[in-house]
């Protein structure tokens, strides 16, 4: 018998009309053969609802009591969904994270996973039992209960589908699967069969929003196959697994888009050694992520330098830049929070020559000007002025043809 891991976000268990429905999933895929192993999610907005509480009793909640209330919300739903399943004659039993032992590191808030202890879930199902866990928690090695970060669940369900070596990790959302582009600025964008873990880890980094980046490595590095797909509708979903040859014939999986972005530029700075030290320096010290970095090359031993920084520390890296700017004596700081960064992403880039200048040329042909360029193996951003992110997404999904599918070399794979 195959085991299945499958685990329902927070908009699949909002209510116990939902759960309800969950339960109709979970008693269809048993009925196929499977035992199954359920992880959830607290209902949507709970877990929102419960900083919000926190907020209210302190200004700065202690981490560890956070923990303590953030773990209530899963707790609700892993047991009304164990009460509609024995409502149906349907034997199962909920476990909390310290029931099971999933044992983290200490970090309350967002803790990693060490270690599961998978005896408890594994004799329950020799039991013939359908086991339902509390995603997004787990317990440290002096017992104190911690959590994973937001979106947590995701990982919970991974990290329980590689200790009980599963056959698939199927991970329930309100979307049916992952898109060629986001839906609401691509109406012809398309849901993708498959898809390589690097590709999802790209888009999930890059800005789409499907699945906690963790997660992703996490199947990525025990190989968990990885099934996105919908708990409101029937559908076969995306399946995220290692790449293979008809993914590399194709030349773009997808489009990313990113508009927490904001860019700086200190102009007129020397150029000799250690300037990019000098400048990103007291932005790291200040634990500001910089993301694109450009230095362009120097004319008359001055050199302009651009990044990009998440827009949250966009007024701070202004003020510390600022203060760089004097200190080395830079001509003036630019800065610019209306932009988004747009890229493309596919492991067929490995393969294919030519993929930068065609999305290059693409964006002149509609006028879009360049204002940053990064790439990796299998992905290119770019940035560009913010009026310009549904053009530019629709553009590029259209220039690599993934509103039909035509993304591919070979004319024999479809
Ligand atoms: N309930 C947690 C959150 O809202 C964990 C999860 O849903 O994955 O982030
Ligand atoms: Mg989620």
């Amino acid at each position: 018998m195959t085991l299945i891991v499958a685990k329902f976000g927070g908009t699949s268990v909002a209510n116990v009309e939902r759960i309800k429905a969950v339960a109709d999933i979970v008693i269809a895929t048993r009925k196929r053969g499977h035992q199954i192993v359920v992880v959830l999610s607290a209902m949507a907005g709970e877990t929102d609802r419960l900083i919000e509480l926190a907020g209210q009793a302190a200004t700065t909640p202690d981490s560890r009591e956070l923990d303590v209330l953030l773990s209530t919300g899963e707790q609700v739903t892993i047991a009304l969904l164990s009460m509609a399943l024995q409502e149906r004659d349907y034997p199962a039993v909920s476990y909390t994270g310290g029931q099971v032992q999933i044992l983290t590191d200490n970090v309350h808030n967002k803790a990693r996973i060490i270690d599961i202890e998978s005896a408890r879930v594994k004799k329950a199902l020799t039991e013939h039992k359908i086991v339902v866990i509390a995603g997004f928690q787990g317990i440290d090695e002096s017992g104190n209960i911690t959590t994973l970060g937001r979106g947590g669940t995701d990982t919970t369900a991974v990290a329980m589908a590689v200790a009980l070596n599963a056959h698939e990790c199927r991970i329930y959302t309100d979307v049916d699967g992952v898109y060629t582009a986001d839906p609401r600025i691509v109406p012809a964008a398309r849901r993708m069969d498959r898809l390589a873990y690097e590709e999802m880890l790209e888009l999930a980094s890059l800005g789409a929003k499907v699945l906690q980046i963790r997660s992703v490595e996490f199947a990525n590095k025990y190989k968990v196959p990885l099934r996105v797909l919908s708990s409101f509708e029937e559908g076969r979903g995306t399946l995220i697994t290692d790449e293979d040859e008809e993914m590399e014939r194709a030349l773009i999986a997808g489009i990313a888009h990113n508009r927490d972005e904001a860019k700086l530029t200190l102009r007129g700075v020397p150029d000799r050694p250690g300037i990019a030290g000098a400048i990103l320096g007291p932005i790291a010290e200040a634990g500001i992520e910089v993301d694109m970095i450009v230095q362009n090359t120097g004319v008359d031993h001055t050199t302009d330098f651009t990044f990009t920084v998440h827009r949250n520390d966009f007024a701070k890296a202004t003020v510390l830049l600022g203060k760089t700017a004097q200190e080395l004596g830079a001509a003036e700081v630019l800065s610019d929070d209306r932009i988004v960064k747009i890229s493309v992403v596919g492991v067929g880039m490995r393969s294919h020559a030519g993929i930068a200048s065609k999305m290059f040329s693409a964006l002149a042909a509609e006028g879009i000007n360049i204002q940053m360029i990064s790439t990796s193996e299998i992905k290119i951003s770019v940035v560009v002025d913010e009026k310009y992110l549904e053009l530019g997404v629709r553009t590029l999904h259209s220039a690599f043809g993934l509103e039909n599918g035509s993304a591919i070399m070979n004319d024999a794979v479809g």
